[in-house]
């Protein structure tokens, strides 16, 4: 059987859509029939990489599907169970970040649509061990987006460590689910940006402040008296001078968007303002059950905007160019 597949010709190579010839799955792995995948500022990320370990390498880490067939020695599943693959697929298991519920910084980790093959196909091969359940509640498009970008934002808002009350920023990225999060947990919030657009939709959403991108930093301290933590969500570095401008005396910075730019700390504010700066990766797999059960209630609904697979390239082209709102993702 052929399936199609988005997928990174070579490092740093073309993304193209293309069939490709499905084999049985070996022990451990299952089959997968995708129901929807989400496109991720990741997969840039990926697809900018200088070497990667397998190509041309299928891209996704945001797939909701159903299993179709198991490979030998799977336990724990059953042909139709749905799934959800995320960014990280398997762990070592045994050492002490894994045995201290920090997986995702385990040295031994794989991780979908990077170093194994991902989601953006009709029909993926996973290792069972790095599935996860999700709800069965929700239209797989309006999940897929939780596999990645739900996981990122709610584990954000939890390292900027504030109470109900206080003031988070947003900058960029994932914006509207961070928001919701944020929210969720009584947070005052701010929404930072470039785009005109994306404010709009913030302040419709709820956010008490906005602020354009390229003063968004003084705008936020000189005019709201600052904040208490800063989110980076972009992976737009030029955000993060902003951030690190809009924050109050003894301000949290989290980072989230990667990047391969630098930024330089300013050194006198980090000390005399008794800053802190942080970065967050994920989250721990209670995060990712928290938000898998906050879609089920319908309390987070990202934006999402449904594509078939063969646009992935140009989607991807569009989201470098920062004209995505909200989330695309291909259904299947
Ligand atoms: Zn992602
Ligand atoms: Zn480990």
């Amino acid at each position: 059987m052929i399936a199609r597949a988005a997928r990174l010709q070579a490092p740093r190579g073309a993304i193209a859509v293309d069939g490709v010839e499905l084999r049985e799955p070996s022990p451990g792995e299952v089959l997968v029939r995708m129901e929807a995948c989400g496109i991720c500022h990741s997969d840039l990320f990926v697809a900018a990489q200088e070497r990667l370990a397998v190509t041309p390498l299928t891209l996704g880490h945001e797939g909701i599907g159903r299993i179709e067939s198991l490979g030998p020695g799977v336990t724990g599943w059953t042909a139709g169970d749905r799934v959800g693959m995320t960014f990280l697929a398997t762990t070592c298991g045994t050492c002490e970040l894994c045995r201290s519920g920090r997986e995702r910084f385990c040295a031994k980790q794989t991780n979908f649509g990077f170093s194994l093959h991902g989601a953006l196909t009709e029909y993926a091969i996973a290792p069972a061990a790095g599935l996860v359940r999700v709800p069965t509640n929700v239209e797989a498009a309006a999940l897929a987006p939780m596999c990645c970008a739900g996981w990122t934002a709610f584990g954000a808002v939890r390292e900027a460590g504030l109470q109900a009350g206080q003031t988070v920023a947003l900058f960029g990225g994932l914006g509207h689910l961070a928001l919701a999060v944020a929210r969720s947990k009584g947070l005052r919030v701010a929404v930072a940006d470039v785009s005109e657009a994306k404010l709009e939709m913030a302040r419709a959403a709820g956010a008490e402040i906005t602020a354009a991108g390229e003063s968004a930093g003084r705008i936020l301290q000189k005019e709201h008296g600052g904040v208490d933590a800063a989110i980076v969500l972009t992976g737009s570095a030029a955000a993060i001078p902003q951030a690190f401008k809009a924050l109050k005396r003894l301000g949290t910075l989290v980072l989230v968007g990667v990047s391969l730019s630098q930024y330089e700390l300013p050194l006198v504010d980090t000390v005399v303002k008794g800053l802190q700066i942080r970065g967050s990766y994920l989250g721990p797999k209670e995060d990712l059950e928290s938000v898998f059960a906050l879609a089920s209630a319908g309390s987070l609904q990202p934006h999402v905007e449904c594509h078939e697979i063969g646009k992935t390239p140009e989607l991807l082209e569009q989201m470098k160019r920062g004209e995505i709102l909200g989330r695309a993702v291909i259904r299947f």
